[in-house]
C-alpha cells in the first residue's frame, strides 16, 4: 500500500522542502521506493535534488493541466528517490486550474497512475494555501506541519488547521493530521521547547519525535544541490533518519507515531 504524505505550512522558510528531501532520502535508505513531488513554483526541491528547473522541458505543471503523462515527466535523482519536478510555469497553474472543474483533484488523479510503483509519496507544498496546496492535501493520506521554533511560530497555524478541516469535509475525508515537526530546533535553550508546547496546546497538535536541530550543514547542502543526508554525518541528518524510521514503523505496524516529550 502506498503512503501519501503532504508537508504543508503556508509560511516560507520553515523547512518544508528540507524535510521532504531529507525524509525522502532517509526512507529510500530504508529500502522503500520513494517519489517526491515539488509543488512549489520556485522549484527549490527540484534544484536541491540536482535538477535545474530552468532547463526542464516539462514538469508537474503540464501534468496538472493534463498536457503530459506523469510517467513521462518523472526524473531520477542521485538520492535514490524519483522526482516529479516543478518549474516556474507552475506559478501560472493556479490561475489556469481555477477555471477547471475538479481543480483540487488534478494531482490526486495524476498520482493514481504511478502510485503502485512507490511505497511512499512525499508532497512538498508551496508557501500558500491556494489551489496547489489544496491539490497536495486532497491527494494525501496524511499531513505533517514543519514548525520553526520561534516566537511567532503559531501565526498562521490556525488558518492552516482550518484549511485541513475544510479539505477533510469537502475533498478528502480520509486526510489525517499526523502532527507538527519541530524544525530549526535549539535544544540548548528552553525557548524552542516553550514555543512548541504552546503551539501544541493551542491547536491540539502532537509534535512528532524527534525535533530537528538547527545545523549549518543544511544551508550548505541546499546551496550545493546535494542532499544533507549524504556526506558527513551530522545531527540534522541523524534526526531525519530517526523520524523516517518512526514513520516507517507506524505505517508498517499501526499504533501511534512517537511524539516528543515537551515537559
Ligand atoms: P521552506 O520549504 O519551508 O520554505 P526550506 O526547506 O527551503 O523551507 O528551508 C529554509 C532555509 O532553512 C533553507 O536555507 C534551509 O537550508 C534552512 N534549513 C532548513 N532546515 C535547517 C536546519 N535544521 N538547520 C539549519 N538550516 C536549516
Ligand atoms: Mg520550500
Amino acid at each position: 500500500m502506498t503512503r501519501l504524505l503532504a508537508v504543508a505550512n503556508q509560511k516560507g522558510g520553515v523547512a518544508k522542502t528540507t524535510t521532504v528531501a531529507s525524509l525522502g532520502a532517509a526512507l529510500a535508505d530504508l529500502d522503500s521506493s520513494v517519489l517526491v513531488v515539488d509543488l512549489d513554483p520556485q522549484g527549490c526541491l527540484t534544484f536541491s535534488l540536482g535538477h535545474d528547473p530552468d532547463q526542464l522541458q516539462s514538469s508537474v505543471h503540464d501534468v496538472l493541466l493534463g498536457d503530459e503523462e506523469i510517467a513521462d515527466v518523472l526524473l531520477d535523482t542521485s538520492d535514490n528517490v524519483t522526482l516529479l519536478p516543478a518549474t516556474i510555469d507552475l506559478a501560472g497553474a493556479e490561475a489556469l486550474l481555477l477555471m477547471r472543474p475538479g481543480r483540487e483533484y488534478a494531482l490526486k488523479r495524476a498520482l493514481a497512475e504511478v502510485a503502485e510503483d512507490f511505497d511512499v509519496i512525499l508532497i512538498d507544498c508551496p508557501p500558500s494555501l491556494g489551489v496547489l496546496t489544496l491539490n497536495g492535501l486532497t491527494a494525501a493520506d496524511e499531513v505533517i506541519v514543519p514548525l520553526q521554533c520561534e516566537t511567532l511560530a503559531h501565526r498562521g497555524v490556525g488558518q492552516l488547521m482550518r484549511t485541513v478541516t475544510e479539505v477533510q469535509q469537502i475533498t478528502n475525508p480520509g486526510l489525517t493530521m499526523l502532527g507538527a515537526v519541530a524544525t530549526l530546533y535549539d535544544a540548548r535553550t528552553t525557548h524552542s521547547r516553550d514555543v512548541l508546547s504552546d503551539v501544541s496546546d493551542r491547536y491540539g497538535l502532537p509534535v512528532l519525535d524527534p525535533p530537528i536541530p538547527r545545523t549549518v550543514r543544511f544551508a550548505e547542502a541546499s546551496a550545493s544541490g546535494a542532499s544533507v543526508m549524504r556526506g558527513r554525518k551530522n545531527k540534522g541528518a541523524t534526526a531525519y533518519r530517526e523520524l523516517a524510521e518512526n514513520l516507517w514503523k507506524y505505517w508498517d505496524g499501526g499504533g501511534d507515531v512517537p511524539t516528543a516529550d515537551l515537559a
